[in-house]
């Protein structure tokens, strides 16, 4: 089956294509470390790429590992993609293969991104420069300068900025830089930035492609003439997704569409309701009318996601109790999974920065972050409002 001949559904279900000798609808997970060959000749087949075949798991060469990595590139619309054992993984792979010219990070990111970024890569000497979505005008000299990968998220944790996809990839690409986008927000789903002519997508699978919050897991997708020299770099820095893992998260993938399309319309109907809370000064969701990003986020995206963060009117201490106070919402950093969860972020993911800091990237200590589950909308809305209440 080719990739993107069927819809997204179709895809997350069929997409590897893998059939095993017993005719499994699923692969089963190849517990094994290493594969038997039958004589010499067919092992170097294999060692040197004549034939395609299982050879050794840490390689990523493992049906249980190759197969789902045929469904994820093609639920981004790539022609290959690459299994890690996290997201951080993904990330650190493709920074060592293709950003040791210079990486321009735009606007918010994940706290272990902008720490990697900031204070561990300039250890090996490789230049890194983080810029706000404020100060775009900064990356042509950025890039006239030598900087030669562009990473940004978007939406973004946790003020759900937007970045449009299209016009970096076209200044990028105009120096002749590449383009990588974290899609852990979106989800495939809701948005592919290859087809908008990203080449590069990375995603922690921990969050909405596992889906359960019970794995740890993370990929990237692109071209193959781009992904190859990746690979290498996976095989050596030994960051290879476990076998149980990867049929754990091939198995989340089969109700990746209809998980993320519920969670779309659970947040609007969270962000509406909370729109119109007395006890709640502004909402960032790319789903709002209002929301400066709204436009764009129709433009380039398929759905508006289930992340938001609210802001409680009042100081951070009065947040710090509303979020104590909810009881479906569990207070917990991550996001993404079947039961949903809040966080604050001046005291969890941005608790490192200073508040001048804080302030300056428009992250009130009075933000809470929702990331909205599987559960009914109602029950959601009604958690929000008991622990608005007191
Ligand atoms: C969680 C997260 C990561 C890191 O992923 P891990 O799987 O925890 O290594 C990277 N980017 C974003 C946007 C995330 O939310």
């Amino acid at each position: 089956m080719k990739n993107n001949e069927h819809g997204m559904s179709t895809r997350s279900i069929h997409g590897s294509g893998f059939k095993d000798a017993h005719g499994c609808p699923h692969t089963p997970i190849y517990n094994t470390t290493t594969f038997a060959f039958p004589s010499t000749a067919d092992l170097l087949d294999v060692v040197d790429g004549r034939k395609p075949g299982a050879l050794y798991t840490r390689y990523g060469l493992n049906p249980s590992i190759f197969s789902l990595e045929q469904t994820l590139s093609g639920l981004e619309g790539a022609e290959a993609a690459w299994a890690f054992c996290s997201g951080m993984a993904a990330e650190t792979a493709l920074f060592l293969t293709h950003g040791r010219e210079g990486i321009v990070c735009i606007g918010d990111a994940y706290g272990g991104t902008l720490e990697l970024l900031a204070t561990q890569l300039p250890l090996l000497g490789i230049k890194t420069h983080l810029i706000l979505g404020s100060e775009i005008d900064r990356l042509d000299a950025l890039l006239a300068g030598g900087a030669k990968l562009v990473f940004f998220e978007t939406p973004a944790n946790p003020t759900l900025e937007l970045v449009d996809i299209r016009a970096i990839a076209a200044r990028a690409h105009a120096r002749g830089a590449r383009v990588a986008v974290d899609n852990t927000f979106a989800s495939p789903v809701n948005q592919r930035p290859l087809e908008l002519g990203a080449d590069f997508v990375v995603h922690s699978a921990t969050k909405y492609l596992g889906g359960h919050s019970d794995l740890t897991a993370g990929a990237i997708m692109g071209s193959s003439e781009l992904l190859l020299p990746i690979w290498n770099w996976r095989k050596n820095l030994g960051s290879m997704i476990a076998p149980e893992t990867a049929s754990l998260l091939a198995r989340s993938l089969r109700t990746l569409v209809v998980r993320v399309r519920q969670q779309n319309a659970s947040a609007q109907a969270v962000a509406e309701a909370m729109a119109r809370h007395p006890r709640i000064s502004r909402v960032f969701y790319p789903g709002l009318p209002g929301f400066p990003g709204h436009a764009l986020a129709k433009a380039q995206m398929h759905g508006f996601g289930g992340m938001l963060s609210i802001e409680v009117k009042g100081d951070g201490a009065v947040a710090t109790r509303v979020a104590d106070r909810l009881r479906l919402f569990a207070l917990a950093p991550s996001l993404g999974g079947a039961e949903s969860l809040v966080t604050q972020p001046c005291t969890t993911t941005h608790h490192g920065l200073t508040p001048e800091e804080r302030t300056r990237r428009g992250i009130p200590d009075a933000m809470l972050r929702l990331s909205v589950g599987l559960e009914e909308a109602a029950d959601l809305i009604a958690d929000l409002e008991q622990a608005l209440r007191s």
